[in-house]
């Protein structure tokens, strides 16, 4: 028989799936027999005219917590969206071959810039702040008329802290350079770029499913598309949709608008409890410009690796999921002065709309006497 589920406090590495977004995709997983939910949402018959109509009610779903002025285009999952959005860009903007970026990014953007980088482009890291925040003078440095895109996260995946995207938007435009807000970890939640050009999401950060993501492109940007194939999202991403997994994502964005405040009362009283039971750790990144549904904290002496292993009651991270796998030292947590002996003594939380105040309190005694045990 299987034990109890440990209690889930890793909600920026992926989110429970609403029970809302499950019903939506249901009637689109059938069989044979289930009247056609199976159908080619690109078939022009009936069968596919329903589904394709599905797929269009999502898109107007994930759209209305967009800017005006642009459209949703579906795509796998961020790391597609940011490299379709990056590399797809580039050509209409040449010759500028600038790309500015924060060292802070997710390697979905970093590596793509990296990567970039090989084939010839200048690509510039803009440094953070001991807080997490992004130096603005070195953007203003950066940000010139060779810029071709500017790319920056609007909350940070391993330490939640809110970046001034519309400082940057408005810094990119004003040289007209195209600008670029990863927004996988805010979308829903906090106030998107009012001037970005583009904006990545992904379903499983909302409590949708995995497996799609999006880009909202602004009207009137020019952009290549990554594959090729039968046309597909407008020609710029081409491949069968699955009708199942853009209604699911379509209902958590609609229920992310619905739920909005209630969520954000809710994540506020969890962060407020959580920053209380955690006295005496020290919490990474600023806590004022930060998302409340994370917390990056740290305790000297502490061995985060041997702490994940102890605690088996709380399926939290050590930094973020993609560098915990990777084994590399969090770059974000680097970044922003800590010793490696810092970084590997951190821990990362995340809580959201599923977790309960009794959830924190009891995963807060776990880890506390584990931590307690190895500090003594
Ligand atoms: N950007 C950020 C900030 C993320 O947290 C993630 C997921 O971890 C991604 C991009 C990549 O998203 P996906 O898993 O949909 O490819």
């Amino acid at each position: 028989m299987a034990g109890a589920a440990p209690i889930y406090l890793d909600y920026q590495a992926t989110t429970p799936l609403a029970p809302e977004a499950y019903a939506a995709m249901q009637p689109w997983l059938g069989g044979p027999d289930s009247a056609g939910s199976w159908a080619n949402p690109h078939s022009s018959h009936s069968m596919g005219r329903k589904a394709a109509a599905t797929v269009e009610l999502a898109r107007s779903q994930i759209d209305a917590l967009m800017p005006q002025g642009g459209r949703v285009i579906f795509t796998s999952g961020a790391t597609e969206a940011i490299n379709l959005a990056i590399r797809g860009a580039l050509p209409a903007l040449a010759p500028r071959r600038r790309i500015v970026t924060v060292t802070t990014e997710h390697a979905a953007v970093r590596d793509t810039c990296l990567w970039l980088e090989r084939q010839g482009f200048e690509v510039m890291l803009l440094p953070v702040h001991p807080d997490g925040l992004v130096d603005l003078d070195a953007a203003r440095s950066a940000i010139t008329g060779e810029t071709a895109l500017l790319a920056a996260m609007l909350v940070n995946n391993e330490i939640g802290v809110i970046q001034p995207v519309d400082v940057l938007a408005d810094m990119a435009q004003s040289v007209g350079a195209r600008f670029l807000c990863d927004a996988v970890q805010g979308y829903g939640r906090v106030t998107l770029p009012h001037a970005a050009d583009m904006i990545a999401i992904t379903a499983h950060k909302i409590h949708g499913p995995k497996g799609i993501g999006a880009l909202w492109v602004r009207d009137g940007m020019e952009i290549e598309p990554l594959i090729h194939g039968g046309g597909q999202e407008q020609g710029l991403r081409s491949g069968t949709l699955s009708p199942a997994l853009c209604a699911g994502f379509g209902a958590a964005a609609r229920l992310a608008a619905a739920l909005a405040d209630v969520d954000a009362a809710h994540v506020a009283q969890l962060r407020d409890r959580a920053i209380a039971l955690f006295e005496g750790w020290q919490v990474n990144g600023s806590l004022g410009q930060r998302y409340p549904g994370n917390l990056n904290l740290q305790r000297d002496g502490l061995d985060v690796a041997r702490l994940i292993s102890e605690v088996r009651g709380v399926a939290f991270s050590a930094g973020s999921a993609c560098a915990s796998g990777s084994g590399r030292p969090s770059h974000v947590l680097t970044a922003l002065g800590l010793s490696s002996a810092q970084v590997r003594s951190s821990i990362r939380l995340g809580f959201g709309r599923y977790t309960t105040i009794d959830e924190i309190e009891r995963a807060a005694h776990l880890i506390g006497d584990a931590a307690n045990r190895q500090t003594g």
